[in-house]
């Protein structure tokens, strides 16, 4: 058994916990305590890696936007890679899809309605018939996910964190002042409690003694297919329909393809239901004049999100020194440089810049207390 006296300790390892463990290790002891055998095995390890800046309500939008300039203007030494790479978005609709491709267009800004025409000269394997309508979005990204993440854990190991892999909290208690925090191995006495426990976010706080917010883990799963023989697919944007029946896109010579699924379901290690992928797989070939003759390998994971979709960042006021940074939903990774930042400077005490403060009341946990 080890004993460990530190000022804040997160649960959860995966893009959140990490990236607040990088903004305030150096300044704080930090551990970091993930009940898996490696940091990211969870959502953080299976998300599609794309940054779309018209994706989800206003609230996401605004971290999406307060999160391109730190993506971009990202520290060469930690990241010698740039983290976003140019991909474009392209939403088709057929003629069902025609209202919802309406509402995308009204509410976003650089998305630009196209031709048919101009979809299929962008991807040649869509069927001119069924597009009813169609939209280009050129500001969308790749994320190199797995550099953001390593890059953020190197960082709060550099600024003297701990990562404790393979430690499960039992519970956690407020005592004297201080959270005695239990896992199998461990028993940490922290000032403060992260809990960026993802889809575990809500068992996380009824194991520490706070009411949970109602969120709720949604599973979303992924198959990589060979791409179309004779094609270079590399240059192809992420192609969605616009209804939301299936999203591709290009990866390593691969296409990605999501029968872009919402399922609530309890927390779990994910996977996939053969069925909803096969149906998914079906409303792809609809769209394509290309057969899917082969999955290589697929997977699932879990998006979660509190009632209002809007994440949750903050402490909570009806538990002492109990920070939430949960319910990322379909963004977690394209909003993660601001969240960070603002959960970092929230723990901190310490001013926001002006469009983060903005954002403040949104994301409080608060907003679910009566
Ligand atoms: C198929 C799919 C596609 C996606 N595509 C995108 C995308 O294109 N762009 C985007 O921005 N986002 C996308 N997302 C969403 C994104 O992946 C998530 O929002 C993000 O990874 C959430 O990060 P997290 O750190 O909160 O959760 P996680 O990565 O799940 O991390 C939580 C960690 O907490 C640990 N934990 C939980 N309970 C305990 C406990 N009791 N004790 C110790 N440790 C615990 C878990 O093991 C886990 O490692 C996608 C998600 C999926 C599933």
């Amino acid at each position: 058994m080890r004993y460990i006296d530190t000022d804040i300790a997160i649960i959860g390892a995966g893009i959140a916990g990490a990236g607040v463990a990088a903004e305030l290790a150096g300044d704080f002891k930090v551990v970091l305590i993930e009940q898996e055998d490696r940091p990211g095995y969870h959502s953080t390890g299976r998300s599609a890696a794309t940054f779309i800046r018209n994706y989800g309500n206003a609230t996401i939008r605004a971290l999406s936007r307060a999160s391109a300039p730190l993506f971009e203007g990202a520290d060469r030494t930690l990241f010698p890679q740039p983290l976003l790479v140019q991909r474009g978005l392209l939403y088709v609709a057929d003629a069902d899809g025609l209202s919802k491709q309406a509402e995308l267009l009204a509410s976003a800004d650089g998305l630009l309605e196209i031709s048919a025409a101009e979809a299929v000269a962008k991807v040649p394997v869509l069927r001119p018939e069924k597009i009813a309508a169609a939209a280009y979005e050129e500001d969308a990204q790749d994320i190199d996910v797995a550099a953001l993440h390593e890059g953020w854990l190197r960082k709060a190991r550099g600024g003297g964190a701990e990562v404790l892999t393979k430690a499960p909290l039992l519970r956690a208690l407020r005592e004297g002042g201080k959270w005695e925090i239990e896992t199998p191995t461990s028993r940490i006495r922290a000032d403060i409690l992260v809990n960026a426990a993802g889809a575990w976010a809500d068992r996380v706080a009824r194991e520490s003694g706070v009411e949970p917010l109602g969120l709720t883990p949604m599973r979303r799963s992924i198959a990589v297919v060979p791409a179309p023989q004779g094609l270079d697919i590399m240059g192809w944007p992420l192609v969605a329909d616009a209804a939301e029946g299936w999203y591709f896109k290009p990866d390593a010579g691969k296409l990605f393809i999501s029968p872009a699924e919402e399922i609530p379901v309890e927390p779990h290690d994910a996977f996939v239901d053969d069925m909803v992928m096969a149906e998914g797989l079906y409303r792809f070939e609809q769209a394509v004049d290309v057969p899917v003759t082969r999955v290589e390998r697929s997977w699932a994971g879990l998006r979660t999100f509190a009632p209002d979709r809007t994440p949750v960042a903050g402490f909570d006021s009806t538990a002492e020194n109990f920070f939430w940074l949960a319910g990322h939903g379909g963004y977690g990774i394209q909003t993660a440089p601001a969240l960070s930042h603002l959960a970092g400077q929230s723990i901190r005490r310490t001013n926001l810049p002006d469009d983060l403060a903005a954002l403040v009341p949104a994301l409080s946990p608060d907003r679910f207390r009566s």
